[in-house]
């Protein structure tokens, strides 16, 4: 196979080899369900909790506050549907911003269907969520205020602990989607006010198709899944054990590697976005340069089409992406690039680069001349372009 410069892990990660490892005996030697009540079966329990151990220990919570679940999606729908549903007696108001995954929004939308109201706040042009904004639509009512940790578009990182306050101060419980953080940034639970937080696994260099959503245990939540008792009777069904104990694994790593990676993929990044907007004329970063995750570039650039963009670079073994890939497929502009303030066509000409593990600097320089032939190319025949020079 030809070499992939691959640009998109915030769309998902490679599966780390000592996860690989760390997984392969669950799939046979130890394959008892946890659930059982013979020896077997408790030694897989053990297996389960050391990764729930894991994934507490990463964000400074307690292992009865994490619960295991198909990952990022679910977490979300998760965290929403079960606080709403269990904390009605203090009224039927959700906060939420603009700039959530669809998971979170299209959940919301649901909600809304069903009797509850949703406020969604604005962003400024950086990408930041105001707690001050958040402090005008909040209410006596107001169960739940839902904030992302870090954008998946344009990387910004959200002012949390403020945001946890605000919600705090008005008896509302604060959730928020951290996929794009867990596993990236240090995250204190307690410090920054979280009561509840998603994660999934494949967006840390784990499997795909396992996740966490972390409950302080003074939050009440009804189950999204009925059946069995397994996770304290609010999440049903039969562990998905060898995705757990990858998660567990890849947690383990990326306790390891975090600020080693933080350092390098910040380097690499600016790096890359100094060439960009040096070497291209009409180039524009969206998102706030200094609080954002260390592998995100999300570049605008002015007269092209990205998806014009994309079919070029994939011609030269680089994968990238516009928007999101959950909107990949979708005809609409995304609805974060138009959150802070991008016109259309702006936002239709924006490609997103997020770096991981695998990326060298030789990568970063051979996607920016690929990039800056690409994109001389397509102005040429550009009608929207104003020629220069
Ligand atoms: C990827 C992603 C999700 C969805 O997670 P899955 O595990 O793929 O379902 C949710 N929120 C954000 C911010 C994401 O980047």
């Amino acid at each position: 196979m030809k070499k992939q410069y691959y640009f998109d892990h915030a769309a998902t990660t490679p599966v780390d080899d000592r996860v690989v490892e760390a997984m392969l005996p669950y799939f046979h030697a130890a394959f008892a369900n946890p659930s059982g009540s013979y020896t077997f079966a408790e030694d897989i329990q053990d297996a389960v909790n050391d990764a729930r151990k894991q994934a507490a220990q990463f964000i400074h919570a307690s292992e009865s506050e994490i619960y295991f679940t198909s990952g990022g999606t679910e977490s979300d729908n998760w965290a929403l549907r079960g606080v709403m549903l269990a904390n009605g007696q203090k009224g039927k108001h959700l906060v939420t911003s603009a700039i959530e995954h669809h998971a979170i929004l299209n959940t919301c939308h649901f909600l809304e269907e069903h009797g509850y109201q949703v406020s969604y706040l604005p962003v400024r042009p950086n990408g930041f969520v105001s707690p001050s904004e958040l402090k005008k639509a909040i209410r006596d009512d107001t169960v739940l205020v839902s904030i992302m940790f870090a954008n998946n578009e344009i990387g910004t990182i959200e002012p949390i602990r403020e945001l946890a306050m605000v919600a705090h101060a008005k008896g509302a419980f604060f959730h928020t989607d951290a996929v794009q953080a867990f596993g990236h940034l240090p995250i204190h639970v307690n410090e920054l006010g979280i009561d509840l937080l998603s994660a999934s696994a494949h967006k840390f260099y784990g499997p795909k198709g396992v996740g966490i959503l972390y409950k302080r245990d003074s939050v009440s939540i009804d189950p999204l899944i009925f059946g069995g008792s397994q996770e304290k009777n609010l999440r049903a069904g039969t562990s998905h054990v060898t995705g757990i104990v990858g998660l567990g694994a890849a947690v383990r790593c990326c306790a390891a590697d975090l600020s080693r990676r933080m350092h390098r993929e910040t380097a690499l990044r600016n790096h890359m976005i100094r060439r960009l907007t040096r070497e291209i004329p009409n180039v524009k970063i969206n998102g706030d340069l200094y609080r954002r995750l260390p592998n995100n570039i999300s570049a605008s650039f002015g007269g092209v089409e990205a998806e014009s963009l994309l079919i070029l670079l994939d011609a030269c073994g680089i994968s990238v992406s516009t928007g999101s890939a959950c909107s990949a497929h979708s005809d609409a502009p995304s609805h974060v690039l138009k959150a802070i303030g991008l016109s259309d066509r702006e936002a239709r000409s924006t490609i997103r680069f997020t770096i991981g593990d695998d990326t060298t600097q030789e990568d970063t320089d051979y996607v920016v001349e690929q990039v800056k032939e690409s994109v001389k190319k397509l102005r040429m025949y550009s009608p929207f372009y104003e020629k220069r020079g």
